[in-house]
């Protein structure tokens, strides 16, 4: 069989507080797996999953943060390369919601000033305890030029969507 041809690399990192879903999003995107009894991430680890951008071969290479999730844990080496990033916060916690801007700031400092970011509001299938009304949301991810869509892990809606977004936008830049 003949190997395959990667025409692009395209690293993106996971950030947000603990218990967020950042593995299970990643899981339902590069195996879609999920689980809902998920064991805290040990290790710095990504994954990967090859999709065709216009006509072009991509490999995603998603990075998930070792439970550093306490401010200023996550490490430069983490960021370094990134081109594309995905601030996560739970919409059943209005505190995953409020530290937003703190990542934001961290992620700012760190990685490439042309980063491609997505503000993703996970655990959408939570409806009834919702915190987060999507429409605060919307206008801070507006005010500060970020892609913004609702997520579920579990229910795998917009998860596909939202990957693709991000890395639709990086091939676009770059081509
Ligand atoms: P992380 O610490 O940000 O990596 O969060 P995990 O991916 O480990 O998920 C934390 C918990 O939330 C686990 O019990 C998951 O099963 C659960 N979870 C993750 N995504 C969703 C989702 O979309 N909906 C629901 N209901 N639970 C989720
Ligand atoms: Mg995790």
């Amino acid at each position: 069989m003949a190997s395959e041809k990667i025409d692009y690399v395209f690293k993106v990192v996971l950030i947000g507080d603990s218990a967020v879903g950042k593995s299970q999003i990643l899981a339902r995107f590069a195996r879609n797996d999920f689980s809902l009894d998920s064991k805290a991430t040990i290790g710095v680890e990504f994954q990967t999953r090859t999709l065709v951008i216009h006509h072009k071969s991509v490999k995603a290479q998603i990075w998930d943060t070792a439970g550093q999730e306490r401010y200023r844990a996550v490490t430069s080496a983490y960021y370094r390369g990134a081109v594309g990033a995905m601030l996560v916060y739970d919409i059943t916690k209005r505190q995953t919601f409020d530290h937003i801007p703190r990542w934001l700031e961290e992620l700012r400092s760190h990685a490439d000033k042309n980063i491609v970011i997505i503000l993703i509001g996970n655990k959408s299938d939570l409806e009834d305890q919702r915190s987060v009304p999507t429409e605060d949301a919307k206008e801070f991810a507006q005010k500060e030029g970020l892609f913004f869509l609702e997520t579920s892990a579990l229910e795998a809606t917009n998860i596909e969507a939202a990957f693709m977004t991000v890395l639709t936008e990086i091939f676009n830049i770059v081509n």
